[in-house]
């Protein structure tokens, strides 16, 4: 685990191998402590250079072991740290790769630090709920003072050569616990601003806010003292909750990677088709995010869209995007997609416009290319129908903007073949994005689960609830904009022309409909009324907020609004009562919940870790809260149970509030963890 060999006659050279990130997990603690007492105790050697195996200097903390006791035995990594620290040898880090968290830590308790140029440090444990920060490349960490020297050549030999020409010279003031911290004026200012800074960018999570507390902790005390804090902090986080709760997203991240299907067929046993060009039908908001994200993943782009003032305009954004780099042409013919190995469908949200075009794409399409629709809601299935290989045909649901966006959802339909889902996962993959396959439903998992949110936010209005109420609860849980603020952006229109084409508004629906019920369940009129009356959100300037111009950002509170509800409520016979944050949140979060173990039941998605992947990556759901599967676990099933049920007792006819069969199971079967929720799931079958 830390290979001990002599150089030069007086440097001991310790390479650490644990791949493929040489994580820090006891072993490698118990042999990196053994070897710096060998090279103390030797008396031949004078020097030290410390340096990981495969280019690659140290990936941190196995999180594998977070939480685990087994992670208890072997040298702690401060026991570690400190006989490096204290060694009588100068001890120089040769870090090639990245020195992440952990690994940083180390490099630090070494007396020198040499960097390649490009090293990557940092500690990003924030990201895993704990703290600190970002990540620098070597030329600022020189300048922050984290390296001593940066070098373009071998870095190992320069840190043997470097180790040479110091040995035997003072060390006292290299050790980094014997530096005192430059003084600032004004420090308790500096850190209460920082602070605040920080609280309101955190959102609800305690390692950035920690993280301030080390910090102030590490300039104002002793080194000691500020350990001693920094110990009492971290173990605050660790067992905070949210921690466990960023961890397991970490893995959900990846988790999507080893997808599988109802048919059996699994990422290990599929070949993806090979695909080096594409083409985007369709430049709207969407067709062009994507045009971006294939051009940028190395695929050769034809862009078509029929409308010219479109196809004008996107050239201009694409190209501003792409800033001259990646392969894009444009067309307004259909026919520029006869050669590519797939197409990425993005025209209008109407199944016989989309109908028409696979229909067209088909017969000209060379054979084999595979066709991919970025539609948000609508049956896969009836498009592959249109098509002469319904094998070939899969959901490639983008979220906006699409080019940043780190969510793809990838939608098989039951005659999608594994090597169509194989395909469009592996680009997924190129395009840098978190890709989950689901089965085909309306609205696939995101959406689909996104329904019940909505509904209960405009029941919660009806009720007595502003939406500022309803935005400030869900805010301070973690989402980056409440539920309100969130459809302003994107456009009430789009649920709108949804429902018209569901039939539950407009025309079609039939004279003498009551105006709160559709197909005896309780329905809210209210976004259509707000769209009937121009309020689309933020591209008309008003919408459940007012904006100064039509596309501007900043919110306010709208008294118009305040009165439609007033009004609203008396014309439908609705007493206002107060409503508390707590209401707001287990309504809202529990309908998502409720719809996620529902998908899991029917199979749409394969796991809780891709339901909540989904969630944080593509619907802001808070990392720190792990998605809503996991929250639900850490919530208790139980008690989302009995949150549900008192619900759908006051409100029988919203049969979102109804508990799926799934938890009901789940809870009567003592609430195991989330890893083994699958086994109870309709249809499950052994692995055994
Ligand atoms: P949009 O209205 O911005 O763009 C659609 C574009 O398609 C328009 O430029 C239109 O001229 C063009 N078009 C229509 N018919 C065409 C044809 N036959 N050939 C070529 N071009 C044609 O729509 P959008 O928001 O980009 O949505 C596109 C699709 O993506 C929809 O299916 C939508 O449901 C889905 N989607 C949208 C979002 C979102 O947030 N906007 C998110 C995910 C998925």
């Amino acid at each position: 685990m830390a290979q001990y060999t002599t150089v030069n006659g007086s440097v001991a050279l310790i390479t650490i191998q644990n791949p493929p990130v040489n994580a820090l997990r006891a072993a490698v603690r118990e042999g990196l402590f053994n070897a710096i007492q060998k090279a103390s105790s030797d008396p031949l050697v004078r020097s030290v250079v410390l340096s990981g195996q495969n280019g690659t200097f140290c990936g941190g903390a196995d999180i594998k072991e977070f939480g685990n006791v087994s992670s208890m035995s072997g040298p702690l990594l401060v026991e570690v740290f400190a006989l490096m620290e204290t060694s009588m040898k100068p001890v120089v880090a040769a870090i090639e790769g990245f020195a992440l968290g952990g690994g940083l830590e180390l490099a630090l308790a070494c007396h020198y630090r040499i960097g390649h140029s490009k090293a990557r440090v940092g500690l990003p444990e924030v990201n895993l709920g704990l703290f600190p920060g970002r990540q620098v490349i070597a030329g600022e960490a020189l300048k922050l003072g984290l390296l001593d020297r940066v070098t373009d050549h071998n870095t190992v030999d320069t840190a043997l050569a470097f180790a040479k020409s110091v040995e035997g010279k003072p060390l006292d003031n290299r050790r980094l616990g014997n530096r005192p911290c430059p003084p600032l004026e004004n420090m308790d200012a500096f850190f209460e601003e920082a602070m605040k800074r920080v609280r309101s960018r955190a959102r609800g999570a305690s390692a950035p806010v920690v993280c301030v507390q080390a910090v102030r902790g590490a300039a104002t005390l002793p080194f000691h003292k500020g350990m001693e804090l920094e110990k009492v902090l971290l173990g605050t986080l660790f067992n905070s909750g949210q921690a466990q709760a960023s961890q397991y997203c970490f893995f959900a991240e990846r988790a999507g990677a080893r997808w599988s299907m109802p048919s059996g067929a699994r990422w290990d046993t599929c070949r993806a088709l090979s695909i080096s060009t594409a083409a985007v039908i369709g430049l709207g908001t969407m067709g062009r995010g994507i045009t971006v994200a294939l051009a940028r993943a190395g695929l050769s782009v034809v862009a078509v869209e029929t409308q010219e003032h479109q196809l004008a305009e996107a050239q201009r954004v694409v190209s501003h995007m792409l800033k001259g780099g990646g392969q894009v042409s444009y067309s307004s013919d259909l026919q520029a997609a006869a050669e590519v190995d797939l197409v990425v469908e993005a025209v209008f949200e109407d199944m016989a416009l989309k109908e028409k075009l696979f229909k067209l794409l088909s017969s000209i399409c060379k054979p084999g290319t595979l066709l991919a629709t970025n539609t948000s809601t609508l049956d896969i299935d009836r498009l592959a129908s249109c098509t002469r290989d319904p094998q070939l045909v899969v959901g490639m649901h983008f979220f906006a903007p699409a080019h940043m966006m780190r969510l793809l959802e990838v939608v098989y339909g039951p005659r999608s073949s594994p090597e169509a889902v194989a395909t469009a996962m592996q680009l997924g993959k190129r395009m840098g994005k978190v890709s989950v396959a689901v089965g085909n439903c309306p609205g696939f998992v995101g959406n689909r689960m996104l329904k019940p949110y909505l509904e209960q936010a405009y029941f919660l209005l009806e009720e007595g609830a502003t939406p500022e109420l309803v935005d400030a609860a869900l805010e301070e849980f973690g989402f980056p904009m409440g539920v309100f603020r969130m459809t302003d952006l994107s456009g009430l229109d789009v649920g709108w022309r949804i429902r018209k084409e569901e039939g539950l508004t407009g025309p079609d629906v039939p004279a003498g409909q009551p105006t709160r019920s559709r197909h005896g369940h309780r329905y809210s009129p209210l976004g259509d009324l707000m769209c009937e009356r121009g309020r689309y959100g933020q591209k008309s300037g008003r919408g459940w907020y007012l904006y100064d111009k039509p596309g501007g950002r900043v919110a306010r509170s709208d008294p118009w609004l305040r009165n439609f509800l007033e009004e609203y409520r008396v014309r439908n016979a609705l007493v206002a009562r107060p409503i508390h944050r707590q209401e707001v949140l287990e309504r809202c979060l529990y309908a998502i919940i409720n719809e996620g173990f529902r998908i899991l039941d029917d199979g749409i998605a394969a796991s809780p870790q891709n339901i909540d992947a989904i969630y944080v990556f593509g619907y802001g759901w808070p990392k720190h809260r792990g998605g809503p599967m996991f929250y639900a676990g850490q919530v208790g099933l139980a008690r989302v149970l009995e949150g549900l049920e008192r619900y759908h007792l006051a409100h029988p006819d919203v049969p979102h509030l109804e508990p799926s069969s799934l938890l009901r199971r789940l809870v009567a079967s003592g609430s195991p963890p989330i890893h083994k929720w699958n086994q109870m799931v309709k249809g499950h079958r052994s692995q055994l």
